[in-house]
């Protein structure tokens, strides 16, 4: 099996039918980019950039976040970069930005929510990207957005940045996509609203999943209401799907999901165009996609929505459309 995912290195994923649909890579430095080439990566669907926060004793500079950026811009050549904005907070701590002890840190003051009132940290790395952004092609993904509004006011920021750096004659592309995670169910619930003003979505499930049952996915206790099959999910999913597609923009997905075996073939169903995961997953998952037939997958997804109740039939559901 093994060599036969090997095979597949420098191909591009097609359906069985000859559907294109992207296979990008999660990375958390630029280290990671000797596996995404290894593996076949087509883009980067998620850098995680909170990792230069982690690893660094004091906020990083523009420049550090400069140099990091552009090797991975520039490692990827014209294969697409997704980079997050800074998500600290839940389980993520950063030591010299004193973050007030809280009583739910998933429900609190995180990601988006800090660096909005935090601006000046904001600002420096949007500075940082936008420098970069000559080097490759850099998408930009906001996480823990719940309103349009702090879509906006983000996107106002980096307006504001873009504006000035223009001012000084610093060279700034006019390519970027500025896109978010959705990863709050009231994101995924008004999706239609954001798709108006986003040029694309890449959906977190590792923590809509979370935030939709209510289930800590931290917590082992209540790890069986942590359900990516659940009905209840995937009617998320389509709608976040389905609204993008109305305003021609494209869905992605990032959490763990994008690259779970049971999952890939409702998600090929539901439309999904890019699928971000662990280099480590890609192969398998092209091997995968390459027996499958978006049509079959569609029926099957339409068919775990309408008629199915619990997370076990839709499992049960995709053992049968995929046999
Ligand atoms: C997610 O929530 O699915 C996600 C990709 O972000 P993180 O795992 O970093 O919270
Ligand atoms: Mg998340």
């Amino acid at each position: 099996q093994k060599a036969e995912w090997d095979k597949l290195k420098d191909a591009s994923t097609v359906t069985a039918d000859g559907k294109h649909i992207e296979l990008a890579a999660n990375i958390g430095t630029p280290k990671d980019l000797e596996g995404v080439n290894n593996n076949g990566g087509e883009g980067i669907g998620l850098y995680r950039t909170e990792f230069l926060y982690m690893d660094s004793p004091d906020f990083p500079t523009e420049e550090a976040q400069y140099e990091a950026y552009k090797a991975v811009l520039e490692g990827m050549g014209d294969r697409p970069v997704v980079v997050r904005t800074m998500d600290i907070g839940g389980d993520k701590e950063l030591p010299y930005l004193q973050l007030p002890h809280e009583m739910n840190p998933f429900l609190g003051y995180r990601a988006i929510r800090i660096c909005l009132a935090e601006d000046q940290m904001f600002r420096t790395q949007l500075r940082a990207l936008l420098r970069s952004s000559v080097h490759g092609k850099l998408r930009i993904m906001f996480p823990m957005i719940a309103t349009l509004q702090e879509f906006r006011d983000a996107k106002a920021m980096l307006m504001e940045e873009k504006a000035k750096l223009v001012a000084e004659g610093i060279e700034v592309s006019d390519e970027i996509q500025v896109g978010i995670m959705v990863e709050i169910p009231a994101a995924a619930v008004i999706a239609d609203r954001f798709a108006k003003e986003v040029d694309f979505f890449s959906v977190g499930t590792n923590d809509l999943i979370q935030y939709t049952m209510a289930a800590d996915r931290m917590n082992e206790r209540v790890s069986y209401l942590y359900q990516p099959y659940n009905p209840a999910i995937l009617r998320l999913l389509k709608n976040v799907i389905d609204s993008a597609h109305a305003e021609g923009k494209w869905a992605g997905m990032c959490g763990e999901m994008a690259g779970d075996q049971t999952a890939v073939p409702l998600l090929v169903g539901l439309g999904l165009d890019e699928f971000s995961m662990s280099a480590t997953s890609i192969l398998k998952t092209r091997s995968l996609m390459k027996k499958l037939d978006t049509a079959k997958m569609a029926e099957l997804a339409n068919k775990a929505i309408t008629e199915c109740d619990t997370a076990e039939e839709v499992v049960a559901l995709v053992a049968e459309y995929t046999k």
